[in-house]
């Protein structure tokens, strides 16, 4: 789980210039991968979400000329440009590293735990199948983490669990009076209650 994998694609656009020193330094490294990668496992771990069926998970380093971002066919690719235009490409919004990587472990645990997610409770909580690729309301930070999250139920969930993560599980108090986001929150915490008793 400590394992990433850098994959190079030919860069396509011919005239492309060597980047200069300032613009290099904001770009996302293999490094910068590994060492937001073991801090986001260990979160995994501690509050519960690690488990067998998601070892197989793996997390690439890509080159920026490579189109597919977030999580793919069952891993999760990181690519090489810089932090602001990841955030556009993957979450819509400008994040930092370990939360994009948070965010799509989400989508990870999403498809290594299918009876979970395909649930009426989670319909209940995030107002629609996790699958349904349709807007399930306008943004209102009364029921939406971010912007990103009001775009789908599965980014819904994704962002809940990102900010689930990065709280440590821990509800922030200002986010307690909003009830539709302590429904999601609990959902996560539910999850995690699963897991530790499935196999
Ligand atoms: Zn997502």
């Amino acid at each position: 789980m400590d394992t990433i994998h850098r994959r190079e694609y030919p860069i396509s656009m011919p005239y492309q210039q060597r980047s200069t020193r300032r613009v290099r330094s904001h770009l996302i490294a293999y490094g910068d991968v590994c060492r937001a990668h073991g801090p986001v496992c260990g979160e995994l771990v501690k509050l519960g979400f690690w488990n067998r069926r998601i070892e197989a998970v793996q997390v690439y380093w890509v080159s920026s000329s490579y189109n597919c971002y977030g999580w793919y066919q069952g891993d999760i690719y990181i690519p090489a440009i810089s932090g602001a235009r990841l955030s556009d490409l993957v979450m819509g919004r400008q994040t930092r590293l370990t939360d994009v990587l948070r965010h799509e472990w989400a989508h990870a645990l999403a498809d290594y735990w299918p009876e979970l997610i395909q649930s009426k409770r989670f319909e209940r909580v995030f107002g629609g199948p996790y699958e349904s690729t349709a807007k399930v309301a306008g943004f209102d930070p009364a029921i939406h983490l971010t912007k990103y999250a009001s775009t789908s139920a599965c980014e819904d969930f994704a962002e809940v669990f990102h900010f689930y993560l990065r709280h440590k599980g821990r509800l922030p108090v200002r986010l307690a009076a909003k009830p539709s986001i302590v429904r999601k929150w609990e959902f996560i915490r539910w999850m995690a209650s699963r897991i530790a008793v499935i196999r």
